[in-house]
């Protein structure tokens, strides 16, 4: 944490990081929203009597439960599972599911503390949560898969609901995952409730571009972004980290706009083709094959791998951020910025450690936050449980439209919150900025709760 905080905020801080032992993550995370709230705080005093931020930080209710299944040999696997319902004040909570190892309370908090801010910023009516488990879903096999996600949701299901909390996908949660929550669900309420869940196939109730949403939407943004500053993605060079569901769309439509994405990555190696990744290839092994992103020399032999190697040394203009937490460190920011990159835009969250942060807004880059730059994905998700609502299904065009709408929209209010607080293109202060207000202003109206 390089930032000092105002003298209000600082015992906040601290009694957050009392009352949070260990939980690294979420002090980061409440840390990057307190640095730029002093000004907040003079604007409306009311907030600070009223202890809206006192009581932000502290999750409304927090579920951690067992989740024991049987494995292909018979053998018994016990996972540890959570659920964060972190803020209603603007609606049901909402925010994905994430089956990682690394997985442990203080993962899921930072998430479900950003969730808040993201999804008020997308002007839906969602409150903020996230959940997920340690389970590791890389190599176990469908059935594994399905019987995990059956006892997981044998307990999860009393805690959620269209009108209470409405989980999605994150890293490790996709499509099939999904499916397999969902029919447990059904079976043990007896009630088709599509809005319980977005992400969900197309025919059983999902939306057509809630796939695409995250990674389009942080394209989006980048390029409202580069408008602001007479700048366009035409003829750019971009990197993007990770090759899951967020980047795979990031990249995607980073070619449909004009730039050239040279680079992605898994946890194993990156992968640099200078003739531009191949968008199907990706698709083929990540979301049907299940494979390492270094099989990709199969179908490209020009192209290289480097084991474990850092995706932030290839010179780009343009870096996205799309695999995990603290994936950008303060070094890897200084490359970035020594190589000519101009901007970056976190289509995953809090990729960026502060020190990174720091280290672009020194240099003057564009740099979109993920609660702003990724909130394309939730977008979509409530426009998901929209459809459901009303029974509707939407055409790929129409969702897609409303989506960059959402985008537009998202960055046009954080850098107008820039330019009223004093800090013009300042987006990390815009976005917390904006989600922030919104948030306490409905819980002030609510009183004491
Ligand atoms: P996926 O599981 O589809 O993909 C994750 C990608 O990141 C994989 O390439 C994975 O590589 C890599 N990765 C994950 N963990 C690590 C790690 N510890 N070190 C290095 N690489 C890692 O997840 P998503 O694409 O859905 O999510 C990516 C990011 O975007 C996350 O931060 C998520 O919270 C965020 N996000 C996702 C949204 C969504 O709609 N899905 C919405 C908003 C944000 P490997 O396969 O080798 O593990």
């Amino acid at each position: 944490m390089n930032a000092r905080l105002d003298e209000k905020l600082e015992p906040i801080f601290q009694d957050v990081l009392h009352r949070n032992p260990g939980e690294t993550e979420y002090h980061q995370a409440v840390h990057e929203v307190l640095e730029t709230l002093g000004p907040v705080l003079v604007k409306y005093s009311e907030f600070a009597d009223k202890k809206i931020i006192q009581r932000i930080c502290e999750p409304e209710r927090q579920i951690i439960f067992r989740v024991p299944w049987q494995d292909d040999s018979g053998e018994i696997q016990i996972n540890r599972a959570f659920r964060v319902e972190f803020n209603s004040a603007l609606g049901p909570y909402k925010g994905g599911m994430r089956f990682h190892p690394s997985v442990y309370l203080g993962i899921i908090k930072f998430l479900g503390f950003e969730q808040i801010f993201k999804n008020a910023l997308t002007g839906l009516p969602i409150g903020g949560g996230k959940g997920g488990s340690d389970f590791d879903p890389k190599g176990k096999s469908d059935d594994e898969v399905m019987r995990f996600c059956q006892s997981l949701m044998t307990e999860l299901y009393r805690h959620i609901g269209e009108y209470t909390d409405v989980p999605a996908g994150d890293i490790g949660v996709g499509g099939r995952e999904i499916g397999y929550l969902f029919g447990q669900y059904k079976r043990i309420t007896n009630r088709y409730e599509s809005g319980v869940l977005t992400g969900k196939g197309l025919g059983w109730g999902g939306s057509l571009a809630r796939k695409e949403a995250t990674g389009y939407g942080t394209v989006f943004f980048t390029h409202e972004m580069l408008k602001a500053r007479g700048d366009s993605l035409d003829g750019k060079r971009v990197v993007v980290s990770g090759s899951g569901n967020v980047a795979i769309y990031a990249i995607a439509k980073a070619h449909e706009l004009g730039a050239k994405v040279i680079a992605c990555s898994d946890s194993a190696g990156i992968i640099v083709d200078e003739d531009g990744i191949n968008v199907e290839t990706l698709k083929r092994l990540k979301e049907v094959e299940r494979r390492r992103i270094k099989a990709y020399l199969e179908y490209h032999p020009k192209a290289k791998y480097t084991e474990h190697g850092n995706i932030w040394t290839v010179p780009c203009d343009i870096a996205l951020p799309c695999a995990t937490q603290n994936e950008l460190n303060g070094n890897d920011a200084k490359t970035l910025v020594e190589n000519g990159c101009i901007a970056v835009a976190e289509g995953a969250n809090m990729p960026t450690t502060p020190e990174g942060i720091q280290l672009f807004q020194d240099a003057g880059l564009m740099y979109g936050p993920g609660k702003a730059a990724n909130a394309g994905g939730v977008a979509t998700s409530g426009l998901e449980m929209q459809q459901n609502a009303s029974r509707d299904s939407w055409t790929f065009d129409y969702t897609q439209k409303r989506l960059e709408e959402i985008m537009i929209e998202i960055h046009k209010s954080c850098y107008e919150t820039s330019v009223e607080f004093g800090a013009e293109g300042d987006y990390v202060l815009g976005a917390n900025t904006t989600g922030f207000i919104r948030v306490a202003k409905a819980m002030n109206a609510m009183g004491v709760i």
